[in-house]
């Protein structure tokens, strides 16, 4: 894990991610035309030779098309090989203003956007000079209960979501819709879930009650949150090393790690998917940018608070360990 530099002006990635049909480039059509992403450079990663979704951004966005080969797996060296070629180009652009700070990746519906955060880890450049912003996964309303039930690709790209957006709800029965929410939140139950029709916001169907589908387990625990406080006057370094040894004893286990904390430099977001930790980035002080507040099935985190999602985690032995590494320290 590397040490906070508060001076990195990092490329800030988005991973736009969804099974095969989701409608990952209607909904990223529209986010553009809305705006959502100014300035971006696209990354669009076709797993099929032939690629045609770049015609469709009309080139009002710069597209850097992969085609041949998912990010995830075979197509990932030429993904980093893209990655740093713009941060190249990046440090030969003007000024932070002129800079490209935002690219966002349509994956191919076959990648698990948590084995490309992975290798984006592992590579000790990109590592430093690239930040995971948001992973988006996008889900077929129509599609995902059989997809779910049947393939460990799509559970696995729910399971690396910042945010769940549903997908054509308009051809799904509300309930069959509200049962698939509750599965979503079993699954991952920090990233919030909306849903969107061909660009436009669209109601959840409002049924609390709804029994998510039996899934069968895929090793018996289910993935649950579980929250623990840092003990006064830990610093980041030391929490650094504990945090590194307890992911590398469970990382399987726990697939995500989320929260922020205060230290001398200033205020600290930390997020980690599976056993990679990103570097962590230093937030703007105010509470209203914070990712992790204000949306309604995330309560607000204070400062201090880790968020750990993960299968089996026992909270008490977690806290235990903490408090035991604290106190020979301090
Ligand atoms: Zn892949």
């Amino acid at each position: 894990m590397a040490t906070p530099d508060p001076g990195a002006d990092r490329l800030r990635l988005v991973i736009v991610g969804g099974y095969l049909g989701a409608g990952k480039s209607t909904w990223l059509r529209h986010q553009l035309y809305a705006g959502a992403f100014p300035g971006a450079r696209l990354i669009i990663n076709e797993a099929a030779e032939l690629a045609v979704d770049d015609a469709l951004f009309g080139g009002r966005y710069p597209v850097t098309l992969l085609a041949g080969g998912c990010a995830c797996c075979a197509g990932c060296p030429a993904f980093l090989d893209a990655l740093r070629d713009l941060c190249d180009r990046r440090s030969r652009e003007a000024g932070p203003d002129g800079r490209t700070s935002l690219a966002v990746l349509e994956t191919s519906g076959l990648a698990d956007p948590g084995a490309i955060a992975a290798a984006l880890r592992a590579d000790p450049m990109l590592a430093f000079h690239v930040t995971l912003a948001e992973t988006i996964v996008l889900v077929d309303a129509q599609n995902a209960a059989a997809q779910l039930a049947a393939e460990p690709l799509g559970r696995a790209q729910v399971e690396a979501a910042d945010r769940l957006v549903l997908t054509k709800t308009d051809l799904a029965a509300p309930a069959d819709t509200a049962r698939l929410v509750a599965t979503l939140r079993r699954l991952n139950p920090a990233a919030p879930i909306t849903a969107d029709i061909r660009g436009e916001p669209a109601a959840l169907p409002d049924m609390p009650s709804a029994a998510p589908l039996p899934l069968a387990q895929q090793d018996g625990a289910p993935i649950l949150p579980v929250q623990i406080t840092l003990p006064d006057g830990l610093d980041w370094a030391a929490f650094a090393v504990w945090l590194s040894a307890l992911l590398s004893a469970h990382g399987q286990d726990i697939v995500r790690v989320k929260g922020t904390l205060r230290t001398p430099a200033g205020r600290l977001l930390l997020q980690g998917i599976r056993t990679h930790v990103q570097p962590p980035e230093i937030l703007p002080d105010v509470p209203a940018n914070d990712p992790l507040d204000g949306t309604p099935d995330r309560p607000p985190a204070r400062d201090g608070t880790i968020v750990l999602i993960g299968r089996g985690i026992d909270t008490d032995r977690v806290t235990r360990s903490l408090a035991r590494f604290a106190a020979r320290l301090l």
